[in-house]
């Protein structure tokens, strides 16, 4: 059936396009039947996770047991780090729900990234006083800063945790098992800088805090964007590991580290392109969900994909580039640029595979060829998220009562139709109930959260 056509030196294998698009299919869309099935296993992960300390979800305490009123008031710093951008910030919360922010970005070197935790904590210090400096921020009677420290921590006090793993391309030699306050602390005191770190917060805590402040009805944090994770409001009841006592309000806030969800690979569906990336990453075997959903990883997919039908010469005419054989260049942004492009000849689409990628010559078929595939790993992604906010939905038993779930991150903000994927997976699970579940854009809540909690802390 397969003939070989030859045009010059774009060489290609004639198979008909729909039977590449449904061997496509055929791996990469999950049924609403599997999404049950992920979802249920999904319940019984969280419960585990809060039975015993050696599980695959961590389920961490984040020692947030209160949720803001919206009357807090108070200048606090915040840290952002974890995410696409480090950010230093300074917030004032007014009360009335009202909130000021100014920010200032800073990009930190890939070498501070992998090198000892001195070279990063001491540039995470310097970005600071550089802040202080420019904002002109009064430090006489020492300032609190909540420090939003995105990676997993055994937290053990709402400003106290050890590092237990890195991830989304950072790691530090010498700081796992080590205080994170404490490796901040210290490069403050370097520089002399008069700061107190009050609280240590994951980006999802932070984001269920801050948009609590504006709706009280926010139970679930979400962040989808270079990582993912999941953090939810628990009953203390529900939580057989806590030792720390009785606590007023009943209620902990719950970082679920979701990012590491099916790390046995039980359940989800596992390609041979997703092992092909887990493979070549720094942290084999970990954070399977994550390198499923987030967009640190789906760009470096969908190059493995198109790389698998280059070989086959099925794509390019068998034709690559440098960039296409180069692990992290397929960059996420690219995949949401052609899934924005509605040319019909496709071409922007175009424009990225050959100007920025350097692919010699794409034929229409290919351009429509690539998009498919960009579709197919960010639908996958989507349903697969959906399928996490369900599963703590169900715990929670929200289902009937319904909740709000703040989700912050590049990929929700920014991805086309990343939310009525979602939507959509909701709806194939929970059926008319999906509309009781509000999912709302929780914009800058990983900064603002940290305030919050910085505020709540110093009642
Ligand atoms: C980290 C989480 C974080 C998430 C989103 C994951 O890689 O393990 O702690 O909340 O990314 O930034
Ligand atoms: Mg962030």
């Amino acid at each position: 059936q397969n003939t070989t056509q030859m045009t010059g030196k774009y060489t290609y294998r004639e198979i008909d396009e729909s039977s590449i698009y449904s061997e496509l299919e055929d791996i990469f869309i999950i049924s609403p039947q599997r999404l049950r099935e992920i979802c249920k296993v999904f319940v019984k992960e969280m419960e585990d996770g809060l039975k015993s300390d050696n599980c695959t979800l961590k389920m961490i305490p984040s020692f947030v047991t209160n949720r803001p009123t919206g009357k807090e008031v108070g200048t606090y710093l915040a840290l952002d780090l974890g995410g696409t951008n480090f950010r230093v910030c300074e917030i004032n919360l007014e009360g009335q729900s009202k909130v000021r922010l100014r920010a200032k970005k800073f990009t930190i070197p890939d070498s501070a990234k992998t090198a000892d935790q001195t070279v990063l904590f001491d540039f995470l210090a310097e970005s600071i006083a550089i802040f202080i400096k420019e904002y002109n921020i009064n430090t006489e009677s020492d300032i609190n800063l909540g420090f939003t420290f995105s990676f997993p921590v055994q937290q053990t006090a709402l400003n106290k945790g050890t590092i237990l793993l890195w991830n989304k391309g950072f790691n530090c030699a010498n700081s796992i098992g080590k205080d994170v306050v404490n490796l901040l602390s210290e490069a403050l005191a370097r520089k002399q800088l008069k700061v107190n770190v009050v609280a240590l917060v994951n980006d999802t805590v932070g984001t269920l805090m801050s948009h609590a402040y504006v709706d009280p009805g926010t139970c679930v944090g979400v962040i989808l964007g270079t990582g993912t994770n999941a953090a939810y409001v628990e009953t203390i009841d529900a939580i057989p590991k806590w030792t720390g006592g009785p606590v007023k309000s009943n209620e902990m806030i719950i970082n679920s580290e979701w990012g590491a969800f099916d790390n046995e690979r039980k359940v989800l569906p596992w390609t041979k392109y997703d092992e092909q990336q887990d493979a070549a990453g720094t942290n084999p075997g970990k954070q399977t969900f994550e390198k499923m959903i987030s967009g640190m990883y789906l760009g470096e997919i969908v190059r493995l994909v198109c790389k698998d039908l280059i070989d086959r010469k099925i794509l390019f005419g068998g034709m690559s580039s440098t960039e296409m054989d180069t692990p992290g260049k397929f960059e996420t942004a690219y995949m949401s640029r052609i899934e924005r492009d509605h040319t019909a000849e496709l071409t922007d689409t175009k424009m990225v595979l050959q100007e920025i990628l350097k692919i010699p010559y794409v034929a229409p078929r290919d351009r429509r060829i690539v998009r498919r595939i960009c579709e197919l790993v960010a639908i996958r992604a989507a349903r697969l998220a959906a399928c996490g906010v369900a599963a703590v939905v169900t715990k929670m038993n929200r289902v009937d009562s319904g909740c709000t779930v703040a989700i912050d991150g590049s990929v929700y903000e920014h991805y086309p139709h990343f939310d009525s994927r979602m939507r959509d997976a909701l709806h194939e699970l929970f059926g008319m109930f999906s509309e009781n579940v509000s999912l709302q854009l929780g914009k800058d809540g990983s900064g603002i959260g940290a305030a919050v909690i910085a505020a709540l802390a110093d009642k």
